[in-house]
């Protein structure tokens, strides 16, 4: 039980959504009988889907069933949670279809309300300013906004400045749901409580780093969607440039919303800009093809119906640099793409190897330490160590062993990363969320590369799903004189 229960009025815009059934009402349903929101809070899905509060109820109550990962639907447990449940009709371009909404938060104008914009970015400055003309909007007020903030830094100021217009800064929940998960807030824990990585963590110790963001499923049924943005939008602008950021931050002076979030910004700067032969010879754009998974013949990103031709990429590697002293020389390689042969999200650390080996033949089967940290599909966290094979060989032989660096800790209920933001936006903690001159900087450094790839300065390369992705990737890296891990 939370020794602190929050009385606040949640909106979720497009909450008959994907997103609102299959995340964030679980997450609601899990914080509220963990006793985290007061029982008074009120969880408000704003919907056209006209039904009465019983069939909302009951809508609800369905997809709990369905997207509650561990088994956690209770009768009793959902009994409390519905008294919190309200629903309203709402179409986001008509004002007064609002009138639901500003009859039930105006019974309780002092209250927390957080509006959760679990819509297209396009409907985000609309509902910004018909909140904000009908008086809903106070400084009690919050907003979260959901990815893609735009194609570019361009379209990223119209949408954020049009929400500025009507939310301070302070008020806006940029969500990155990778932030949420626990790995990932555990590369601060590890980085910034533990004096051993302390001395190691630069370049005069580390060789390079691998961030790998790999998902075994395609497009989905959101093809349209994601024919928009590609790989690079969709996922290294926002989720890898997080994770890197974390990896590669200096100490924050504290742990609070903006000592953490001044250090990631300065991540974000200190990326190296892609001149026209970097993007030749550091970038890679790739499109799957047909293919198979587990033996199951898969098709190809332009086979699906009502498909015409297009240059999306399904797939990105890069080699990025950082500009600053400490990580001066040292390679980050980043990939990600859909349609691979396995799900997988890892970031890999390769320290240097050792100066000299004193073990007589031994040398070429000593690898370099690594600390992996894997995000999906299970999260774990383990440091390779090499150790003696133990018996009485007359040379000492060696084996990379791994130490499991996870918190033994065994929790009843695991939360997801949704869980983890919304609580934290109930409790006003921005740490998690991206602040706007994080964005700034993070599309300032892509749309480089976007913008070269839009002059064809580099091929769109093909892949068969089910592989890991183009052989330019694999020469990306092989140039350096390195490989991927999986290799
Ligand atoms: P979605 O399933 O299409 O949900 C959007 C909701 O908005 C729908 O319920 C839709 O209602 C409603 N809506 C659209 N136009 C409206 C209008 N004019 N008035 C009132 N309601 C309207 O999309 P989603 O997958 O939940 O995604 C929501 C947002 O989260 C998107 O920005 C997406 O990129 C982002 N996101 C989603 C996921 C995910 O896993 N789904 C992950 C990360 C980010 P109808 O059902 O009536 O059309």
């Amino acid at each position: 039980m939370s020794e602190l229960k929050s009385l606040c009025d949640i909106t979720i815009f497009g909450g008959h959504g994907d997103l609102a059934f299959r995340k964030l009402m679980p997450a609601l349903y899990h914080l509220s009988n963990a006793g985290y929101l007061d029982e008074k809070s009120r969880i408000i899905t704003a919907t056209r889907d006209s039904m009465s509060h019983e069939e909302h109820c009951d809508l609800v109550k369905l997809k709990l069933k369905e997207f509650l990962s561990d088994d956690g639907f209770e009768e009793e447990k959902f009994s409390y949670f519905k008294k919190q449940l309200h629903v309203v009709i709402i179409e986001f371009n008509a004002d007064e279809s609002y009138k639901g909404l500003q009859d039930l938060l105006n019974e309780y104008p002092q209250r927390e309300r957080i509006n959760y914009l679990s819509t297209a970015p396009d409907f985000f400055g609309t509902i910004c300013k018909t909140m904000s003309h009908l008086g809903l909007v106070s400084p009690q007020s919050r907003v979260v906004l959901e990815k893609p903030i735009g194609r570019n830094l361009q379209s990223s100021h119209v949408i954020n400045d049009e929400v500025l217009n009507y939310f301070d800064e302070s008020q806006i929940y940029r969500i990155d749901h990778y932030l949420g998960k626990d790995t990932v807030q555990n590369i601060m824990a590890l980085r910034f409580s533990n004096r051993f990585f302390m001395p190691l963590w630069d370049a005069n110790h580390i060789d390079h780093i691998q961030i790998t963001v790999a998902e075994s499923v395609g497009v989905e049924g959101r093809w349209g969607y994601y024919n928009e943005y590609g790989a690079m939008r969709d996922m290294v602008q926002n989720h890898l440039m997080q994770l890197l950021c974390l990896v590669a931050m200096e100490p924050p002076c504290s742990l609070d919303a903006d000592s953490v979030r001044d250090e990631k910004v300065k991540v974000l700067r200190s990326l190296r800009t892609m001149t026209h032969s970097d993007i030749k010879e550091k970038t890679v754009r790739a499109q799957y093809s047909k293919g198979s998974i587990d033996g199951i013949p898969v098709p190809g990103y332009l086979d699906g119906d009502n498909v015409n031709t297009s240059t999306t990429e399904t797939f990105v590697a890069l080699r990025v640099d950082i500009d600053n002293w400490r990580w001066n020389g040292v390679p980050f390689y980043l990939r990600s793409g859909k349609r691979m042969s396995r799900q997988n999200s890892e970031i890999i650390i390769h320290f240097k190897s050792i100066p000299h080996s004193i073990f007589v033949n031994q040398g070429k089967f000593i690898s370099e330490n690594k600390l992996v940290i894997t995000l999906q599909p299970n999260e774990s966290i383990y440091l390779e160590l090499m150790n003696k094979v133990p018996g009485l060989s007359e040379q000492m032989l060696l084996k990379p062993v791994e130490l499991e660096l996870n918190t033994p800790l065994k929790v009843a209920h695991k939360p997801d990363a949704y869980e983890r933001l919304l609580l934290d936006i109930i409790r006003a903690n921005p740490t998690l969320f991206m602040r706007l001159d994080e964005v700034d900087a993070a599309w300032k450094w892509a749309d480089v590369i976007l913008d070269g790839w839009e002059e064809d300065i580099i091929p769109l390369k093909s892949y068969s799903a089910g592989t890991d992705g183009p052989s330019a990737a694999v020469q990306l890296i092989a140039r350096d004189g390195r490989s991927w891990q999986d290799e």
